[in-house]
């Protein structure tokens, strides 16, 4: 446990750029940037749009009334968004960037499957894309019947109609990133609250900078090379010591090695991201990750950046101001209607579905 508790002191002392998120069960702090990181888009400016009518079918009052006097400020677009308990019923599709965008005609991956388990149910968590969430399950089922797992303990996918959340993740916004415990699934079913209060393992050791072989072992690497190995899977993100360790494995096939990518955090758990599907119209891809297999000094790079000491702030020095919070105006203008459309078990979508999101009805 000391180990553990090392670990996250250290990790929880460096924190990390837009475009990934935190571990499992807690916020973080994003300040540093790391090299050659999988470029988030930049924040565009904040619209001085003030929130309209239309906002009012948010399920927050927007504040918005005829006397001009008090002018509230816009709603943040993670409050509407971690409020929305349904997915919106639309044809699937993810809308903009991963880290600033939203979701239409969400499905949930069950709770439980034969061969996973949903943790952190409070949250609400466990929506994406169709292909998504089919990708889970596929993986779940590859991993069970290949490499030896019992299951996957499955974490953050994204809310019912994507968006910003209120806490952790910048990502996970459009329903093509879920985060998978390197945990494995014990070989009974969580009781709900088990799944609320269990900790996932950090894979560190001591110096929690590096993988501790007799936790991370060639088991929690083939995990993560499977997933690495599916042609709609464009990244896995992982812990730079974790990518280390898999790279100094031997006899394992590289091929796939260039979509596992180093970044902060994910020690506990690896980040995984599916391409934009082909018929979600105004999804912005990212670049591809390049050729490299990036063994040699990016991964290097990463662990020297790890093992620099934290930056101390200047004596006196201003602390920024707080970012300005993301509203539904900077998002693209189909998540208003995505906001705005009747919601739905989730359940029996199909894509393809012949409502879009130009025809959704307003509540
Ligand atoms: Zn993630």
């Amino acid at each position: 446990m000391r180990r553990f508790a090392l670990a996250i002191g250290i990790i929880g002392a460096i924190a990390f750029a837009a475009g990934a998120e935190t571990r499992p069960d807690e916020a973080r702090v994003f300040a540093v940037p790391g090299p050659t990181i999988a470029a988030a888009p930049s924040t565009p400016p904040a619209s001085k749009e003030q929130p309209s009518k239309e906002n009012g079918a948010t399920r927050e009052s927007t504040g918005v009334t005829s006397d001009p006097k008090p002018q509230e400020p816009p709603v943040a677009a993670k409050t509407i968004f971690g409020a929305a308990a349904t997915p919106a019923s639309l044809a699937a599709r993810s809308i903009g960037f991963y880290s600033r965008g939203c979701l239409a005609g969400a499905v949930a991956i069950p709770t439980d499957g034969e061969t996973w388990q949903v943790m952190r149910l409070s949250r609400n968590r466990n929506w994406g894309h169709p292909k998504l969430v089919a990708m889970v399950k596929r993986l779940a089922g590859d991993v069970a019947a290949k490499d030896g797992w019992q299951g996957l303990l499955v974490g953050d996918i994204s809310q019912p109609r994507g968006g910003p959340m209120l806490t952790g993740h910048n990502s996970h916004q459009i329903g093509l990133d879920a985060d998978i415990w390197l945990t494995p699934m014990p070989n009974r079913r969580l009781t709900a609250a088990e799944r609320e209060a269990l900790s996932a393992t950090s894979m560190l050791g001591k110096d929690g900078i590096h993988a501790d072989p007799q936790v991370f072992t060639p088991y929690h690497a083939a995990l993560i090379r499977r997933a690495a190995s599916y042609g709609e899977v464009e990244r896995v993100l992982v812990h730079p010591g974790i990518k280390k360790a898999m790279c100094e494995e031997k006899g394992v096939d590289r091929k796939h090695f260039h979509k596992i990518r180093p970044y902060w955090g994910h020690h506990y758990h690896m980040h995984i991201r599916i391409a934009c599907p082909p018929d979600s119209v105004g999804c912005r891809p990212q670049p591809p990750a390049g050729p490299e297999d990036g063994c040699g000094k990016e991964v290097d790079d990463w662990i020297a950046l790890l093992q620099r000491p934290p930056k101390v702030a200047q004596p006196g020095a201003k602390p920024s101001p707080p970012p300005k919070p993301v509203t539904l105006a900077d998002l693209p203008p189909e998540c208003r209607l995505v906001v705005e459309a009747d919601g739905d078990d989730g359940r029996d979508h199909k894509p393809g579905k012949p409502q879009d999101a130009r025809g959704a009805t307003s509540r």
